[in-house]
């Protein structure tokens, strides 16, 4: 049984079949659809431009796998494409732009990025390079002027429809089923004949944990009452996975926190989206570089929807909203999941535009108006980077996305299907092989990420 149906769960599902096509697998997600936890409420953008190698590899190879895709299947190329590689443009202070021109040195040419000179953005509309003030009346310090940019070339967006859908139809036609509008409320150990169980809380006697083999999760119990027999649950529940898995005494190290995104359209809007930066992204269809994903030096992002004429700004928020998630699918036996709900519009004026607007004055009230606002989580492991436990009791978590798990999402799906598998390593897409251990908690081998967006 494999909990959620996002990203990772989908990829998961797909990967499992593929490897193990004997396998009865069922996939187990709360929401109507596939894809519309996180994933759905998701910017959607990948990128192979990491500062940790492990993030690269898992990001290269998924975005790799995503073009292969496009190409052997018309309907992931047209009407809209599944992969569209308009590059990412880092605006950066003097002080980091050596730092990330080294990044790309040391990857010894397996990063597709390149360097932009101050005089480049000079055409860039609106924009202000040397801010003089964050905002009116604020007296600290102006933030840093942009010394430069960063292109990452191998960088765009995907489409988390297009991908939700590709993973869930492939593997449903395959053999795997899925069960949506069924919440997970709790695993147990319910039913298997030689385990005891204490009487009310029906977790086992502890002295169990040292017979091999004993205490394996039987059943998956349903927010309607209603159970599943299973042998091995993968939880790829995202942001709500602690709250199936504490309750079992089952630690993942990762801690998920809401983030928004708000839809911005106007004058400032159009002039900006009408920039022909000096780029050559990857892919161009109307042969002229289009407005790329731009990283301020302040943290916040815009990405452009050019059908729509709009422009999404987000910014990692650690400070203003706490850990944890408005759902608790334990308690209740239904996840309520309302990305409306995690639009933090009150927060648009006063956390998020105040890092705009000294680079881009005009993006101010004039300039803008804030069509719509969403939110979702990111469920951030320590360092940046997934998580990938297997537990003695039939239990593997995956999960950690940081927030970048849709463009790592076919790299983890192998992953998790090499360790149902009992594989100490997984090949990625292009053949290369990983080591499940490096994302493990106990062997854990990452160095800490340095570009979370
Ligand atoms: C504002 C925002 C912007 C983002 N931008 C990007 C980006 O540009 N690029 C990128 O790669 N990532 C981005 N992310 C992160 C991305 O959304 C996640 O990395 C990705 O969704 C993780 O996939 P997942 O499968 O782990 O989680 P999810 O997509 O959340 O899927 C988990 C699923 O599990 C289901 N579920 C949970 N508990 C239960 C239960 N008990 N029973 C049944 N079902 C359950 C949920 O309904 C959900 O569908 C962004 C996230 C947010 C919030």
């Amino acid at each position: 049984m494999i909990v959620g149906a996002g990203a990772i769960g989908l990829a998961s599902a797909y990967h499992l079949i593929d490897r193990r096509p004997e396998l009865s697998v069922l996939v187990v997600e709360a929401r109507q659809g596939p894809g519309e936890g996180s994933m759905g409420a998701s910017a959607a953008m990948v990128r192979d431009v990491f500062s940790s190698l492990d993030n690269r590899r898992l990001a290269q190879s998924s975005i790799a796998f995503y073009r292969r895709l496009m190409d052997e299947h018309e309907g992931l190329r047209s009407p809209a494409p599944l992969l569209d590689l308009y590059g990412y443009l880092w605006l950066l202070p003097e002080r980091r732009l050596d730092e990330y021109r080294a990044l790309v040195r040391r990857s010894a040419g397996t990063l597709d990025a390149r360097p932009v000179e101050l005089s480049d953005l000079a055409s860039c509309p609106g924009l202000d390079p040397a801010p003089a003030r964050w905002f009116e009346g604020d007296a600290a310090p102006p933030p840093e002027a942009i010394g430069g940019g960063l292109f990452g070339r191998n960088c765009g967006a995907v489409s988390p429809e297009m991908l939700a859908r590709f993973y869930c139809d492939t593997a449903r036609a395959r053999g795997v089923e899925f069960a949506f509008d069924r919440c997970v409320q709790r695993l147990s150990f319910e039913g298997r004949e030689e385990v005891l169980l204490h009487e009310t809380s029906k977790l086992p006697y502890s002295f169990q944990e040292e017979i091999p083999g004993r205490l394996r999760i039987a059943r998956a119990v349903f927010g309607d009452g209603t159970s599943v027999r299973t042998d091995c649950v993968i939880v790829a529940a995202g942001a709500w996975a602690e709250h199936i898995l504490h309750p079992l005494g089952i630690a993942t190290a990762c801690s998920p926190r809401p983030e928004s995104l708000y839809s911005v359209a106007g004058r400032e809007v159009d002039r900006l989206l009408r920039w022909t930066p000096p780029v050559e992204p990857v892919d161009a269809p109307t042969g002229r570089p289009r407005l790329p994903f731009l990283i301020l030096p302040t943290g916040a992002t815009m990405k452009p929807i050019f059908p729509e004429q709009r422009i999404w700004i987000g910014r990692v928020d650690r400070v203003a909203h706490p850990i944890g998630t408005l759902e608790d699918p334990s308690q209740n036996g239904t996840l309520d999941f309302r990305t409306d709900r995690l639009g933090d519009r009150a927060a648009f004026a006063t956390d998020v535009l105040p890092a705009v607007t000294p680079y881009f004055p005009g993006f101010d009230t004039t300039g803008l108006r804030l069509e719509n606002a969403w939110g979702g989580y990111y469920h951030f492991s320590p360092e940046g980077l997934p998580v990938l436990t297997e537990e003695p009791c039939g239990v593997i978590f995956v999960g950690g996305d940081s927030g970048s798990g849709v463009m790592k999402a076919d790299a983890l799906g192998r992953l998790v299907a090499a360790r149902y598998d009992g594989a100490r390593e997984a090949r990625l897409f292009g053949g290369e092989s990983y080591p499940l251990d490096r994302l493990s908690l106990s062997h854990r081998a990452v160095e800490e990420e340095g570009i979370i967006l």
